[in-house]
C-alpha cells in the first residue's frame, strides 16, 4: 500500500540541467523520466510541476533592469520548454502524458483546466503543469502548492539536487548543519529555512498539504517517498 496515491512532484529547472545548472540536458531528463515511470507503474497518480530556473528567472531580469512582470513572463515560458522536454522523455518510454499550461498555447499544450487534469490523472496519464500559475511575482513552488490543493493531492514531493532533506544550515558550507526529520510549515517560515518561498509555505500550511523534501539524484527515491519510507524531511501541519 502506498502512503501517497496522488502526488504533485515539483521538478526544478536545475534538476533537468545536470552539472552545469543551465539549459536542458536530455540524458538527465531521461533519468528523471525513468524515476517517474517507476512510480507510475505502481498506479500512483502523478502531476509534475516544472520549474524554469535552468533557463531564466524573473528576479535576475529585474536585477538587470527589466520590468519584473515582463521578466517573470519569460520565466514562465522557460517552464514550458522544460515541460515539453519532460513530456518527450516520458512518452519515449511509454508513459502517457498531457501538458497543461496556465498561459494558453493551444498548438503545443492544453490550457490548464482543473477538472480535465483530474480526469487525466484518473485515466493514468501523467499531467505536467507548465507556465507556473500564469501570474508574475509567483514561483513554481507556489504553483506546486496551488495545484496540489486544487487537485486534492496527498503530498507535494520536492526533489532536490544532491541534498537529502532540510538542514539547519547549508551542509556544503557548515559541518555543524543538522538534518531535520520533520518540520511544520510554520517552522519553515519562522526559521527562515530556504526550502520554498513563504507564499508557497503558507499556502501549503493553510491547506494542510504535506511536503517531502528529498534527494532526487538517488535512484528509487520518489518511489521510497510514495511508499512511505523515511526519506528526506517531511513537513506537515
Ligand atoms: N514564474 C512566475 N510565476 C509563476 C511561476 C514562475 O512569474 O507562477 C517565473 C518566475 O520569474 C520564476 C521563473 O518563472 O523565476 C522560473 O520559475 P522558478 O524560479 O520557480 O523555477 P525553479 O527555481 O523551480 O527552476
Amino acid at each position: 500500500m502506498a502512503k501517497y496515491n496522488r502526488i504533485v512532484l515539483k521538478v526544478s529547472g536545475e534538476a533537468l540541467a545536470g552539472e552545469t545548472g543551465f539549459g536542458i540536458n536530455p540524458p538527465v531528463i531521461t533519468d528523471v523520466a525513468k524515476e517517474i515511470k517507476d512510480v507510475h507503474d505502481q498506479g500512483i497518480q502523478i502531476a509534475v510541476v516544472c520549474g524554469g530556473g535552468n533557463m531564466w528567472r524573473g528576479q535576475t531580469g529585474a536585477e538587470l533592469g527589466m520590468e519584473r512582470a515582463q521578466a517573470d513572463y519569460m520565466g514562465m515560458l522557460a517552464t514550458v520548454m522544460n515541460a515539453l522536454a519532460l513530456q518527450d522523455s516520458l512518452e519515449s518510454i511509454g508513459v502517457p502524458t498531457r501538458v497543461q499550461t496556465s498561459i494558453e498555447m493551444r498548438q503545443i499544450a492544453e490550457p490548464y483546466i482543473r477538472r480535465k487534469a483530474v480526469r487525466h490523472l484518473e485515466k493514468g496519464r501523467v499531467v505536467i503543469f507548465a507556465a507556473g500559475t500564469g501570474n508574475p511575482y509567483f514561483s513554481t513552488d507556489t504553483t506546486a502548492a496551488l495545484r496540489a490543493a486544487e487537485i486534492n493531492a496527498d503530498a507535494i514531493l520536492m526533489g532536490k539536487n544532491g541534498v537529502d532533506g532540510v538542514y539547519s544550515a547549508d551542509p556544503a558550507k557548515d559541518d555543524k548543519a543538522v538534518k531535520f526529520e520533520t518540520l511544520t510549515h510554520l517552522d519553515v517560515i519562522t526559521k527562515g529555512l530556504k526550502i520554498m518561498d513563504t507564499t508557497a509555505s503558507s499556502l501549503s500550511m493553510d491547506n494542510d498539504i504535506p511536503l517531502v523534501v528529498f534527494n532526487l539524484n538517488k535512484p528509487g527515491n520518489i518511489k521510497r517517498v510514495v511508499m512511505g519510507e523515511k526519506v528526506g524531511t517531511t513537513i506537515e501541519g
